[in-house]
């Protein structure tokens, strides 16, 4: 009998990164079917709204979905061993970027061990080419009119851009001309 290994991949995702989809393109390859798990989080006041997160997830992960790989997006607001349980994973995966991660990443497996021994933690590295990439980081720039396009989709760009005009008044920063339409 073969079993399916099911794997939750969770995270705020506000927005998803390039960083975020080369985990998920990493990860999909390791389990059968991947549950991107996307923390409703509204303690942290996403600049997204929820329903925004899953849209871009869902856009962004389309090529990986429409090569083959079974790949959900899903909300989840209770612990996350037991949104994990309940969806009948055995993995949780995580990026690690710089050492920064690790201490927190290190401390949260440690407890969600404790919590559920069933369910394993697996980090996969950052790729060279996306370590730096944080979501934080991307909302920064392009609140100060810098171009977020090698951090993120061109639809995840655009939706920041127009996000920005919807909650501060900006104009769509000059380099953005680029990518609009
Ligand atoms: P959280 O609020 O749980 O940290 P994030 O959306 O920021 O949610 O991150 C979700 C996961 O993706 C975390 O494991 C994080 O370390 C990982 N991650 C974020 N950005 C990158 C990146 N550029 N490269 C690799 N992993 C990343």
């Amino acid at each position: 009998m073969t079993t399916t290994r099911i794997g939750i991949y969770p995270g705020t995702f506000d927005p998803i990164t390039l960083g975020h989809i080369d985990i998920l393109g990493r990860a999909a390859k390791i389990v059968d079917r991947l549950i991107v798990a996307v923390a409703v989080n509204p303690a942290k006041t996403p600049f997204f709204p929820l329903e925004e997160r899953l849209a871009l997830i869902e856009g962004d992960i389309a090529q990986l979905t429409e090569a083959g790989h079974k790949i959900e997006v899903t909300p989840f607001d209770n612990l996350l061993t037991e949104f994990a349980s309940q969806a009948g994973a055995s993995i949780i995966l995580r990026g690690l970027r710089a050492v920064s991660d690790f201490e927190y990443e290190f401390q949260m497996a440690g407890m969600n061990f404790r919590l559920a021994p069933d369910i394993e933690t697996v980090f996969l590295m950052a790729s060279d080419r996306h370590h730096f990439i944080a979501s934080r980081f991307v909302k920064e720039i392009a609140e100060l009119g810098g171009d977020v396009t090698p951090f993120v989709s061109k639809a995840v760009a655009q939706r920041i851009c127009a996000r920005l005009e919807e909650t501060r008044g900006h104009k769509p920063p000059r380099q953005f001309a680029s990518y609009q339409g």
